[in-house]
């Protein structure tokens, strides 16, 4: 037996066509969706991650501001979100990571309102996920979600391990498996006998950021695996957390690296800043906020 691959692109093709839809429709209200990103570091990854969502942006007609910074300082940091949380044609925002040395990320994705906080960075978004009022996950975890949705693989009643309790990945992931009704073990560095977790899930998600760390041990048979983790190999190509080679025969499906999970995640920034624009232009139809026409 071998997996069937749970790959990425047809996720992320069915996402673009709904921001197609959801641009087109703003369009008629001369709404031009916009997302800014704040990027304080010459890190060559994150300056090509961050190119990559402003290509991906323009070839949907979503509008992309980079905020290069340099070696900004804490405060200048805070002022640009300050801005852009005032601005009414930013509908996005995403502080990237890394910041210059000594600058603690925390305190400041507190300051992005969350109605703009399309990658779920601030505490009160988790904090919304986890009572069940709408909010933006983080895109990563959302990702996972909507590839098990794709390929209808059940989740209701169904026993799922997540490995990692990242805020990132692990946290947000675990409140919108038990949304829909996944009965749900979170994984971690302390977890005692890891297997023992594992391999009585009929799904596991890695997001540990241990490369290869989830073998064919680990898992049960027939099971389903997404791969969230990312690493660059020494030859420059990907890997993920789970050992696709030892796995792949055991499983019933497998979301691989490359090609799976990260495949949606800059598709799916980018249907969360139109939704924040769409939601923006109902809350004006309604006066709660103002919006100015041509935007
Ligand atoms: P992180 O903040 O480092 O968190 C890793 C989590 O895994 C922690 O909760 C950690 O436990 C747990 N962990 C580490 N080693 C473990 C082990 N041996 N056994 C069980 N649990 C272990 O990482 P992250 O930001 O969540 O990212 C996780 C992975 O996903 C990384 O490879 C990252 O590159 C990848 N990623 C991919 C995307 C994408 O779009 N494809 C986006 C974001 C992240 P403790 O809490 O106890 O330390």
């Amino acid at each position: 037996m071998s997996a069937r691959l749970l790959l990425g692109e047809p996720v992320a093709e069915k996402v673009r066509q709904r921001i197609g839809d959801l641009v087109t429709q703003l369009a008629t209200e001369h709404v031009t969706p916009k997302l800014a990103v704040i990027v304080a570091t010459d890190n060559q990854a994150t300056n090509w991650y961050v190119s990559s969502i402003a290509r991906a942006a323009t070839k949907l007609a979503v509008a992309c501001e980079v905020l290069d910074l340099g070696e900004a300082t804490a405060e200048t940091l805070a002022e640009t979100i300050k801005t852009l949380n005032a601005d009414e044609q930013i509908h996005g925002i995403i502080l990237q990571t890394p910041l210059p040395q000594g600058i603690d990320a925390s305190s400041l994705v507190k300051l992005i309102d969350p109605a703009k906080d399309i990658d779920g960075a601030n505490p009160v978004s988790l904090g919304q996920l986890s009572v069940g009022q709408e909010a933006f996950a983080p895109a990563t975890a959302r990702s996972v979600i909507e590839i098990l949705e794709h390929y209808r693989i059940p989740l209701a009643g169904k026993h799922v391990a997540v490995i990692g309790r990242s805020t990132v990945v692990g946290k947000p992931l675990a409140q919108l498996l038990l949304q829909l009704d996944a009965t749900v073990t979170i994984c971690h560095s302390r977890t005692v006998n890891l297997a023992e977790h594992t391999s009585r899930a009929e799904v596991c998600v890695v997001a540990a950021g241990q490369p290869h760390l989830l073998t064919a041990n680990e898992v049960a048979a027939h099971s389903v695996v997404i791969d969230v983790g990312t690493h660059v190999t020494e030859s420059g190509g990907l890997t993920g957390d789970v050992q696709a080679d030892s796995v792949q025969p055991l499983v019933s499906a497998l979301s691989p690296v490359p090609g799976g999970v990260g495949t949606v995640t800059t598709a799916l920034l980018l249907l969360h800043t139109v939704q924040a624009a769409v939601n923006f232009l109902e809350r004006s139809r309604r006066g709660e906020c103002q919006m100015s026409v041509g935007r």
